[in-house]
């Protein structure tokens, strides 16, 4: 969306500003500004009309003082090794605001999966999982869905992994159909927590959920379980987005519908009795709750004093740039920011390592309950220490994030 300031550069910036906040030591502080490690891959793939076409990917693996590194796989045509390093980035501060044993990592392939066959995504995913094999694994580092990736990627990933080492490994990775040991409600645990994330939010601001006004951008795995969610608990939701365009209807949206109608026309917008606009006028349409889940830098300097929302619950990663979330808090808009908000999918991720692990197979219940007590647990140690240090949630989820990292680092010291 117009003014474009790398994802990387946002994620140094905020690191810069929790290291300033932590009076960090200046050796940890350098240390966590690179990834441990960087493998970049070009991947050979036969296509079906039996051309060889190679596509660049990688994976980055941040920091595992924490515990194994942990991330998603993104596709897209965009996929950068910038993009993907704060992605890391983030999810190693994600993993520490969350409070789960793991590190962070990131993978991506610039591809365009909306002009591949499902054989060609097959192909290219076992290649991919080859190349970096010898990096990932239960122990060391644990893939996961993101961005046009999806449960059926990551079984191809667990059985290509499997294969190599001549057993089943399900916990290699997370993220996968609940047939091939994935976990109860995972698939719609980041939307669970964002939702979560939101009516805690709201309760601090004096709002009720119930009838509470809500648009979502981007309708993939995290904005349409977003919606659904929220309508469930009596929200309504006025606009929603995808890649082609948005909806608004002041009278409210049945987010069932919608996907049924998404699902039928490849795009959520033309909808009966709904108004099209585009993705900028949704984050600027007038509504209690905003959740942006689509990608990064969507609120910048340019639309953040536009944004009417009181709440904004961050589905996406890395969506608002440092100058917008200064903009947010003067005009007194309560951000909940990715690392706290979306962090309900990692930990439904670990939810699901440590079930294939035991070799056990939790209820959706019992997966629910703890994701929810971990989610409430969270934003208020955010909230509390954002009201302690007089700043906003980002600059506090960051300061717990960073903080608990660079003490793991410290404790563990430098070998050799
Ligand atoms: P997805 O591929 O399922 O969906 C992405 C959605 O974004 C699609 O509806 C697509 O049409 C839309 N989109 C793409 N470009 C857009 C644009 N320019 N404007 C508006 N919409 C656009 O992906 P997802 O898993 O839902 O991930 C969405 C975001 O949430 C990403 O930032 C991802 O990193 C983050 N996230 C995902 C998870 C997870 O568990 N899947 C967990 C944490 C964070």
């Amino acid at each position: 969306m117009g003014e474009t300031q790398s994802a990387l550069s946002v994620a140094c910036e905020q690191l810069r500003i929790a290291a300033e906040k932590l009076k960090l030591d200046p050796g940890i502080h350098e240390m966590l500004k690179h990834p441990r490690r960087s493998l970049i891959v070009s991947i050979n793939v036969k296509m079906d009309n039996g051309n060889v076409c190679t596509f660049s990917g990688c994976r980055v693996q941040h920091n595992d003082a924490r515990g194994p590194f942990k991330g998603g796989i993104r596709y897209h045509p965009n996929v950068s090794l910038d993009e993907v390093t704060a992605l890391a980035m983030w999810m190693t501060w994600k993993c520490a605001v969350v409070d789960i044993p793991y590190g962070g990592a990131k993978g991506g392939v610039c591809c365009n999966p909306k002009e591949m066959s499902k054989a060609e995504l097959e192909r290219l995913t076992r290649r991919y999982t080859t190349l970096i094999f010898d990096i990932i694994g239960p122990y060391r580092d644990v893939p996961a869905p993101d961005v046009y990736t999806d449960a059926q990627t990551m079984a191809w990933i667990m059985d290509t992994y499997s294969q190599l080492k001549g057993y089943s490994v399900p916990e290699c990775v997370t993220g996968k159909p609940i047939s091939v040991g994935g976990s109860e409600g995972r698939a719609e645990a980041t939307s669970l927590g964002v939702v979560v994330c939101a009516r805690e939010a709201a309760k601090n601001l004096g709002l009720k959920l119930k009838g509470a006004t809500v648009a979502v951008q981007g309708y993939g795995n995290v904005g349409w379980n977003a919606a659904k969610i929220a309508y469930d608990m009596g929200c309504k939701i006025v606009a929603v987005s995808d890649s082609t365009g948005g909806i608004y209807c002041e009278k409210g949206l049945n987010p069932y519908k919608i996907y049924q109608h998404k699902s039928k026309t490849g795009s959520v917008t033309n909808y009966e009795k709904c108004k099209n606009i585009t993705n900028e006028e949704l984050l600027e349409t007038k509504c209690d709750i905003l959740i942006p889940a689509a990608l990064e830098n969507q609120i910048t300097k340019k639309n953040a004093n536009k944004i009417k929302a009181k709440i904004v619950a961050e589905g996406a990663n890395g969506p608002t740039t440092p100058e917008a979330d200064k903009a947010l808090h003067e005009k007194g808009i309560l951000l909940v920011p990715d690392i706290l908000a979306n962090s309900g999918g990692v930990t439904a991720s670990y939810y699901e390592w440590v079930q294939n692990l035991t070799r056990e197979h939790w209820t959706v219940e019992e997966v629910n309950r703890k994701l929810e007590d971990k989610m409430v647990k969270a934003f208020n140690d955010v909230h509390k220490l954002a009201k302690k240090e007089k700043s906003d949630m980002r600059t506090a989820a960051l300061m717990l994030g960073v903080g608990r990292v660079a003490e793991a680092i410290k404790t563990l010291g430098l070998w050799p």
